[in-house]
């Protein structure tokens, strides 16, 4: 028995031994095709020695200073590159160490702005029902998975919920897709008046939903329409692209493909490619300006924030990103990990869905294919997925039944940038 309180407390899984590029090696001498990624955050698969070079370098230089003495050149280098990158007026970053820390600082960051504009009444966060933010208290509070949330709910502050963006299940028969979208905006404006504008500081969404439903792209407008809401009412707009983001969909942001910039967003995963543990917040310059004109200081902090390591690794990957052209190649090779999938899986009785956008892709299944019913959560399809597809050397990452039990059994795909077809 491990000492370690791993996932399943009845089983302790392979060691990982080795890894290079797609593969995985465990200590039984086993390999593996690593096609999700990890949890999507494998970008340019494992090892790589650029990557590789650039943390030695660091850790020879400064290898930790806290950021109440100093700031380090990977970080700056770091904040400059995403600011160059992130939509117009995002251009403040706040490191910290993964995703759910992300949301957590997003989540303070928009109260405290809101504090300091005299509008300290807003206290009320409103998300998606089909979401994950993250299994820290704030961002499991946001978050719409049922199934985390249910045995903390009494330790997390209320939060109004919506419909999310999900095509394949909600869209009602014989209504268009225009249509659909006008309706999801329509509920999000009544939950927003409902609640009362004056009280809400912001609405969070993942942009191409990721752990509760796999790869779900929002329809065509919706994020515009969500934007022309927020602008409306005053409220913030949160873009939760800790999956999605850092290339993941093939342009560094998802949303650039919706022609959308949120006043705040959340990045993590491909950051630094699993290389190191880093997340970060980009943040529009003028909610930072009225801190740095009102208290003069973020009201936030961890001891890890702006880890120089995680920073010059995160550095590294996002320069190899550039310089190999991998965003394009995201969008070619999602096209063939598409058609592939379509191919063989496009006639399953099972595949209800393969949807996704750049090497964000899933497979959701179900029970029967005209009803779209999906599997009974007893049967844990997703646990068997994954346990089959591990013993045949193949991780992919499968999630089932999160929705109230509503929904069904999904297996995403999110291989490394670098993946061949032949991978
Ligand atoms: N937000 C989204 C969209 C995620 O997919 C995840 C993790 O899967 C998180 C937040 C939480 O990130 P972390 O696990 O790094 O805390």
């Amino acid at each position: 028995m491990s000492n370690i309180i791993h996932r399943n407390l009845h089983h302790t899984p392979p060691r990982a031994v080795g890894a290079h590029g797609m593969l995985v090696r465990d200590s039984e001498g086993r390999t593996y095709i690593d096609a999700s990624g990890g949890a999507a955050v494998s970008s340019l698969g494992h090892g790589h020695p650029d990557v590789l070079a650039a943390m030695h370098r660091q850790i020879d230089r400064v290898a930790y200073a806290h950021t109440a003495f100093f700031t380090t050149e990977p970080a700056e280098e770091l904040a400059e590159r995403l600011v160059a990158r992130a939509p117009a007026g995002l251009n403040q970053v706040y490191f910290v160490s993964g995703g759910s820390e992300a949301m957590e600082t997003a989540l303070k960051l928009a109260r405290q702005y809101c504090v300091e504009t005299g509008e300290a009444r807003r206290t009320l966060f409103i998300a998606r029902r089909q979401s994950y933010h993250g299994n820290t208290l704030g961002a499991l509070a946001v978050g719409g998975n049922e199934w985390r949330r249910r045995d903390f709910a009494p330790l997390l502050m209320a939060v109004p919920r919506v419909a999310p963006c999900y095509e394949y299940r909600d869209r009602g028969e014989g209504q268009s897709v225009e249509q659909y979208t006008v309706g999801l905006l329509r509920e999000l404006e009544t939950t927003i008046l409902e609640t009362g504008p004056e009280r809400v500081i912001g609405f969070c969404a993942e942009p191409v939903v990721g752990a509760t439903g796999g790869a779900i792209p929002p329809t065509p407008g919706y994020f515009a329409g969500v934007r022309a809401l927020c602008d409306k009412y005053k409220i913030l707009f949160i873009a939760d692209e800790v999956m999605c983001g850092m290339g993941r969909t093939g342009t560094m942001f998802a949303l650039e493909q919706d022609c959308v910039a949120p006043d705040i967003v959340a990045v993590a995963k491909g950051l630094a490619g699993g290389y190191q543990p880093i997340g970060a917040v980009i943040a529009r310059g003028s909610l930072v300006d009225q801190l740095r004109r009102g208290s003069g200081s973020f009201q936030h902090g961890h001891t890890y924030v702006g880890h120089p390591v995680a920073a010059a690794a995160a550095l590294a990957v996002q320069q190899v990103i550039e310089r190999d052209g991998l965003l394009e190649a995201v969008t070619a090779r999602g096209h063939t990990l598409r058609r592939m999938l379509g191919d063989m899986f496009g006639e399953h009785p099972h595949v209800g869905d393969i949807r996704g956008r750049g090497l964000m892709m899933a497979i959701e299944l179900v029970d029967n294919r005209a009803s779209k019913a999906p599997f009974a959560p007893e049967r844990k399809l997703h646990a068997a997925i994954k346990n089959q597809a591990m013993a045949r050397g193949l991780m992919v990452y499968p999630m089932g039944g999160t929705i109230d039990g509503l929904h069904g059994d999904h297996v995403l795909l999110a291989p490394p940038f670098i993946a061949s077809s032949a991978d």
